[in-house]
């Protein structure tokens, strides 16, 4: 395993922010994690891991101790099982899984990022994610020993699984997925693109700064008197966060490099020269805002490393 040091983590993230690891270790095999994790023993170092660094924001000082790019690209279909490594691209997966006329992955259309940090965020689109999929999780738990788990002890649910409240590192996952109408599923893919494309700001990004707002959590009598047109987003029963933004007046609102998407309220931008700092300087301040005008607290979906 080549252990390599101050790599800038920068060039990781998909909001191209961020200090240097101190130590580096990219891993393509099971084997290569453990022999990551036992150097990282062997010389008392943390470890952090990272799949396409779509959904974090490593702070300007860099991470302390290693960082374990976990590129596993394993990929087996066998009839309607597929056997993944974290490693492997949504897309790629997408695109693999259509041309063998398997459809079921479609809500990935434009989620950057890989199956492993997908998997622990549940990443998903329209009301459908990850859960929709995963079988097993095969996982490296906090003694480094080798486990499995089903989808249904993964404990899921929107944006979140029992891997964000552990040290546990996905390796492998098992999806089922359908024969089906892989014309209409490509169809779709490409109208969902289309709109992201039409939607969504081109600058560097995390995507979504923050998880929309569960109804069951604010008080939604008060809010519609304040104008919050709550009706507009029975179906899926959250209000965007977005939505809240932008009528919180903060689309456009710039703190250094850092900006409030003028395309998309939810997404912050990374105008250039952005600093981890002014990112979060600017998370505070929508938060503020939010639960000062609304009283809704915001949380923040993307993962802050530091
Ligand atoms: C333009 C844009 C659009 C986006 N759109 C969406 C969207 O529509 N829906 C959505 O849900 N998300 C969206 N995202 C967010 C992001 O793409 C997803 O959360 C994605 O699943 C993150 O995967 P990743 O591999 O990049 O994770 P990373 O950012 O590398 O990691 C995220 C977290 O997971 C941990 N992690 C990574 N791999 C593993 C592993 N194998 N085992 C354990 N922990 C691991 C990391 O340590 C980190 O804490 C978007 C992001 C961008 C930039």
């Amino acid at each position: 395993m080549n252990i390599q040091k101050n790599i800038p983590l920068k060039d990781y993230t998909t909001f191209k922010i961020g200090g240097p690891a101190e130590y580096f270790a990219d891993a393509k095999s099971i084997e290569d994690v453990q022999e990551a994790f036992a150097w990282a023993k062997e010389n008392n170092q943390p470890v952090r891991v990272l799949g396409g660094g779509s959904n974090m924001l490593v702070s300007d000082a860099g991470l302390k101790g290693l960082v374990i790019k976990l590129s596993l690209d394993k990929l087996e279909f066998n009839e309607d099982k597929v056997i993944v490594g974290p490693g492997v691209v949504l897309s790629y997966l997408l695109n693999q899984s259509l041309s063998k006329d398997l459809t079921g992955l479609e809500f990935t259309a434009g989620i950057p990022g890989t199956v492993g940090g997908a998997t622990r965020g549940n990443a998903g689109t329209y009301g459908v994610a990850m859960d929709s999929v995963v079988q097993k999780i095969k996982y490296l738990d906090e003694n480094q020993s080798l486990q499995e788990i089903t989808s249904k002890d993964a404990e899921f649910a929107y944006r979140h699984s029992i891997f964000k409240t552990k040290d546990w590192i996905i390796l492998e996952v098992e999806l089922k997925l359908q024969k089906g109408d892989v014309k209409a599923a490509q169809e779709l893919v490409k109208e969902r693109l289309q709109y992201r494309q039409d939607t969504q700001p081109n600058l560097p990004s995390a995507g979504c700064i923050f998880k929309n707002v569960h109804f069951k959590d604010v008080d939604l009598k008060d809010l519609k008197v304040k104008n919050i047109e709550i009706d507009k987003f029975d179906k899926f029963k959250k209000i965007p966060a977005a939505y809240i933004i932008e009528k919180a007046g903060l689309k456009g609102h710039i703190i250094g490099g850092a900006q409030v998407s003028d395309v998309h309220a939810n997404y912050i931008v990374n105008q250039g020269e952005a600093t981890a700092e002014q990112v979060i300087m600017l998370i505070s301040f929508i938060k503020q805002q939010v639960r000062d005008k609304y009283g809704v607290q915001l949380q923040e979906e993307v993962q802050l490393l530091v």
